[in-house]
């Protein structure tokens, strides 16, 4: 039973439903909960053949979440907080997919969700203030609300090689990995791409292989995860003040509480003393206390430049051939401006016979045959390949979606020069269609799921206020949308994050708009904002039942 029995949302202009969710994923299935607790009639509709998302996609070997598995959980319910157990640090894709299902069967979630269904488009009728969403078996479904919670690392990406279709071998790409599993005993395997899909997966995959060749283009900067089993007194502490934490968290830049922020910039210090510090921090493990070194770390070349070059000596102690070193030696950007990885064993790897190293930079890949890889220089017999080569980041999932407005815009259009939003959160001219962690948010900059539920939340009280008033209709303003845009353009210049060829700037897909995309002035301030809009009366929104010009 619903908690609150008010009257249905719209439910009289006979839409199928009050809101329709695109994803069921960890965004889609709190949507579920957060808007059946409204007494609201909600339906997901999934892709995939299970739920979970990124979790149930991305099976490959040895994924995990590089965010600690106490912080990476939800926060909405303090018994499923409480009596959820962590085995370690960082929780393994499996396990992590097995909470979600949990998750799933504790709320009853799954009678709202469909399965096995991708939506191809959705359009909103002004007349009838309705969005009638499109499956791509030709089914539609109307509903005044629509939220997309289709992820934004959700739409895998594999190059355009030449001749990748006439390779006899087995094709895999990590963002889309077969459930039973993949057996690479005795097989020559390629790799190819080492962010973190690639990082996580290269040791396990040289574990079974004959013979392993890493094709890498770009260098990263790679820490220590440090994993390990919990302790349980450390986890019986924790969860004394679980939900103090989860409040800290909105106080914090990357919405995770127990950090504590830098106080000195890095040539402050003294050379030893910097080091002492980044030593003390690479034996901890983990991004964000690295990061938090110094103060200015992200801001000043100089100071970035001593962190930058710690890890590199790292790395040439850690690897014993020294040309296959100096290759894996980042050196075209900045440390922390492309997403940080997290490893374990990724670079002793190296130093097993089986294990080789292609630099595309020097040798580009120049076709694949039907044997396998040919680069500028030599020709790689496989029998398998992995691309890990990521996702057509934060926009890939929605533009798939043809997104209009009757008579109106169409989301491609009001995207071709780069994703514009009002706070991640709605776009101006395409009414009553929300997006949970969307571009210009700081969704991907943060702990996502504490990202997800603030936005979630922040929707549910939207509507709650909009069933209060009567009122029918929500849509950003050209003008708040635009201050926003060039707000999140100014935050990301006084940084050194625009340095990096990163998905964060769409650089990894040929031909997309080169913007940067996520919000990194902080979650503590993106929630500020945030609430304020709200108290301001929605700020930036126009509300109204009636047909209005945005
Ligand atoms: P990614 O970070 O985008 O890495 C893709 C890799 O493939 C890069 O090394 C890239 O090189 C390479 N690549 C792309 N196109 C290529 C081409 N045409 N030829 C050769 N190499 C190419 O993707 P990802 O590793 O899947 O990770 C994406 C994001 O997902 C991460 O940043 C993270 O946010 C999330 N993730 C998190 C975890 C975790 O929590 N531990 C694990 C996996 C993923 P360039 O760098 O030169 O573009």
């Amino acid at each position: 039973m619903p908690d609150d029995a008010a009257s249905p949302f719209l439910s009289d202009r006979g839409a199928d439903f009050d809101v329709v969710i695109v994803g069921a994923g960890v965004a889609g299935l709190y949507a579920i909960h957060r808007l059946r607790k409204m007494g609201l009639r909600v339906r997901a509709y999934e892709t995939g053949d299970g739920v979970g998302g990124t979790w149930f996609w991305n099976r490959y070997p040895g994924c995990r979440c590089d965010v600690e598995s106490l912080e990476y959980s939800f926060s909405f319910d303090e018994d499923l907080q409480q009596e959820w157990e962590w085995p370690e640090r960082y929780g393994t894709q499996p396990e992590i997919l097995k909470y979600v299902e949990h998750v799933v069967e504790r709320f009853d979630l799954m009678r709202d969700v469909q399965l096995n269904t991708r939506i191809a488009a959705a359009e909103f009728d002004e007349d009838a203030l309705l969005w009638t969403l499109t499956t791509a078996s030709g089914e539609r479904v109307t509903a005044p609300v629509c939220i997309m919670a289709a992820g934004n690392l959700s739409t895998p990406r594999r190059p355009d090689y030449p001749g990748l279709d006439a390779f006899t071998g087995r094709c895999y790409h990590t963002g889309l990995w077969p459930k039973e599993g993949v057996d690479f005993t005795g097989l020559r395997v390629g790799v190819v791409g080492t962010g973190s899909s690639g990082v996580q997966s290269i040791p396990h995959i040289a574990a079974q292989a004959a013979e392993l060749t890493v094709f890498q283009r770009t260098a990263n900067f790679i820490l220590p995860a440090r994993n390990h089993l919990h302790d349980p007194e450390k986890v019986r502490r924790h969860k004394a003040v679980y939900a103090e934490r989860r409040r800290a968290a909105y106080d914090t830049p990357f919405g995770i509480a127990g950090y504590p922020p830098p106080t000195k910039k890095a040539l402050e210090a003294g050379a030893e003393e910097r080091h002492a510090q980044y030593e003390a921090k690479w034996q901890e493990g983990g991004s964000i206390s690295f990061l938090f070194s110094y103060t200015d770390l992200l801001q000043d070349s100089e100071a970035n430049e001593t962190a930058a070059e710690f890890v590199r000596e790292k790395i040439r102690q850690t690897v014993k051939d020294p040309v296959t070193a100096e290759r894996l030696c980042p050196d075209n950007h900045p440390i922390g401006t492309k997403r940080l990885i997290l490893d374990t064993n990724y670079f002793e790897t190296y130093n097993e016979p089986h294990v080789s190293l292609v630099d595309l930079r020097s040798t580009p890949i120049e076709t694949i045959t039907p044997r396998g890889i040919r680069t500028t220089d030599a020709e790689f017999d496989l029998d398998a390949i992995v691309f890990a080569t990521g996702f057509d980041a934060m926009t890939g999932a929605m533009l798939a979606i043809d997104i209009r407005v009757k008579d109106g815009v169409t989301l491609e259009e009001q995207w071709t020069g780069g994703p514009r939003t009002y706070l991640g959160l709605m776009v101006a001219g395409v009414p009553n269609l929300f997006m949970v962690t969307g571009p210009q948010s700081p969704g991907v900059k943060s702990q996502m799921i504490l990202s997800i539920e603030m936005h979630v939340d922040w929707i549910a009280e939207c509507l709650e206020r909009m069933r209060r008033n009567g009122q029918r209709r929500i849509v950003a303003t050209a003008k708040a949308q635009e201050n926003w845009v060039d707000h999140v353009r100014e935050v990301a210049e006084a940084t050194l994050y625009p340095q990096a060829n990163s998905w964060y700037m769409g650089a990894n897909i040929p031909g997309k708009p080169r913007v940067f995309m996520p919000y990194v002035g902080g979650v503590h301030t993106y929630k500020k904002v945030c609430d304020e809009v709200v108290a301001k009366g929605y700020e930036g929104f126009v509300l109204s039942g009636e047909k209005v010009g945005a």
